[in-house]
């Protein structure tokens, strides 16, 4: 297959989604200069695959606490740059520390095993792979690059790593802490630009041995397609349409005033999000009266106040894709919050109800701060409904009855699950998908594996 490599990167104006207003310009990467910065990586991954395992955890610490003393800087820039909350911004930021802290125990821990033969002694080594690109979409700028580049980087590899075009800014500082930190030059090399340039030269570059890509399904089909002809490693984390189910034997209120946080964090455009919910007959009327009043108390304004819960938009063409689903197909509009109006991409909390499970709006991934609401039958119904999806990220179980509980979470087809709560990220607990919302594990104890290549060797006492 012929995976198309475009040359040039030109110059990208960075827009604050909240205002419209110019933050900055950035100079995209060429070919040339991702080849250049991939052959950097490449020989900074002979020194960096030999460095003591202690020393390369301290250098990771280090790098950690550049990160934390940076928190309000890193967190003002994504406030601009992408328009997510302060409150928001804050978190993701510690989340890179954490993730730092929590994989700098890792080189020391890369344990192999010694398994019992006749005739010798059998070792296996967890070796790194070498250059490893990591390419991250602009939902979460700052988070989606630590989960690739800290484990990476932990089990000996080294990192090059392309932000998405329209939020660069943060992962560029971040390049900067790591330099500052000790890390040596070439074990993090960020390249802003386009995706068809770098990201696509990730994929043909015979020395980048695995990418790690967060993004649309469409494009991640496409590296899984470039990616075969090296057999190059891969890890996707792609699209979802989580199902929130509701029972009627829930806590009704704390599942009606929660609802709203579990789809409209991040203004929707979270892979993660509960984009639908399904609620048992009995109670549906109920759930929908008690979900109005929590939908409009959602607090949609200027990401930089203290109290805002939801920020605009990421461009004016996602608005516009948004928009699609619900003034394109002329969907049936339950209620909605509140956005300010003017300049600036903002889009309110808008709840619809499907006419069936075959509306666009209830199939495929708004990524925006849309659900639709549909009732179910029963157990086998609800559990059908929510597995009617080409995705499988996450998904949440709203019941007082622990064995029904544990029943729906096995049955639901779904990486990442949380019964009476919307949590799906933690930075020790796994994170990915099932069906077309990827493969590979992120974050906790596992995700060193998809880093490293299990090597045996025998070793002969006879002779
Ligand atoms: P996307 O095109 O998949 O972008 C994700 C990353 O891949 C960006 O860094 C992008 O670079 C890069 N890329 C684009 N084309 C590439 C190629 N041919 N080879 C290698 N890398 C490439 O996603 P999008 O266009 O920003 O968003 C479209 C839709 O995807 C969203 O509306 C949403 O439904 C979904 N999405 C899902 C997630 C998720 O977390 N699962 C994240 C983002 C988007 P550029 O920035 O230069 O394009
Ligand atoms: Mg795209």
């Amino acid at each position: 297959m012929t995976y198309t490599v475009e040359r040039s990167s030109t110059m990208h104006t960075i827009l604050d989604p909240a205002t419209e207003e110019v933050v900055t310009e950035v100079a995209g990467t060429s070919a040339e200069g991702t080849d250049a910065a991939i052959a950097t990586a490449r020989r900074a991954f002979d020194s960096w695959r030999g460095v003591a395992p202690a020393d390369r955890a301290r250098l990771l610490r280090r790098f950690a606490d550049a990160v934390d003393e940076a928190i309000d800087e890193l967190a003002a820039l994504e406030v601009r740059n992408s328009g997510h909350t302060i409150t928001n911004a804050r978190w993701e930021a510690g989340n890179v520390r954490d993730v730092l802290h929590y994989y700098a125990g890792a080189p020391e821990r890369l344990f192999g095993r010694q398994i019992p033969v006749s005739d010798g002694v059998d070792l296996t080594f967890k070796e790194a792979l070498g250059v490893v690109g990591v390419i991250v979409p602009w939902n979460f700028p700052m988070p989606i690059a630590g989960w690739g580049f800290a484990p990476a980087l932990a089990a000996g590899n080294t990192v090059v790593l392309k932000p998405a075009e329209l939020t660069p800014l943060t992962a560029i500082r971040l390049g900067e802490l790591a330099l500052a930190a000790g890390l040596p030059e070439g074990v993090l090399t960020v390249l802003p630009g386009k995706g068809s340039v770098i990201g696509a030269r990730f994929v043909t570059h015979p020395d980048v041995r695995k990418i790690c890509f967060t993004g649309s399904t469409e494009v991640g089909k496409q590296i899984m397609a470039g990616a075969a002809d090296q057999v190059k490693r891969l890890t996707l984390e792609l699209g979802g349409k989580s199902a929130n189910v509701v029972f009627a034997d829930a806590d009704l209120e704390q599942a009606a005033a929660t609802a709203p946080y579990g789809v409209f964090d991040n203004a929707g455009q979270d892979c993660c999000a509960r984009s639908r919910i399904l609620v048992e007959r009995s109670v549906y009327d109920r759930f929908l009266e008690l979900f109005e009043p929590a939908v409009r108390r959602v607090k949609v304004g200027p990401p930089s106040e203290a109290d805002a819960e939801m920020g605009p938009l990421i461009s004016a063409q996602q608005r516009e894709r948004v928009s699609s689903y619900v003034e394109g197909d002329g969907a049936d509009v339950a209620f909605r919050g509140d956005s300010p109006q003017g300049r600036g991409y903002w889009y309110p909390p808008t709840v619809v109800l499907p006419s069936g499970a075959d509306d666009r709006v209830w199939r495929e991934e708004v990524f925006g701060p849309v659900v639709a609401v549909l009732p179910f039958d029963d157990e086998a119904d609800a559990v059908a409904k929510a597995n009617d999806s080409e995705y499988g990220l996450s998904g949440s179980i709203w019941t007082r009855d622990i064995g029904r509980a544990l029943r729906v979470s096995r049955a639901v087809e779904a990486g990442n699950l949380s019964v009476n709560s919307h949590s799906s990220v933690r930075y020790s607990t796994p994170f990915g998908g099932y069906k077309q919302s990827g493969f590979g594990r992120e974050l906790g104890p596992d995700a060193l594996d998809p880093f490293t290549e299990v090597k045996n060797v025998f070793i002969s006492t006879e002779g």
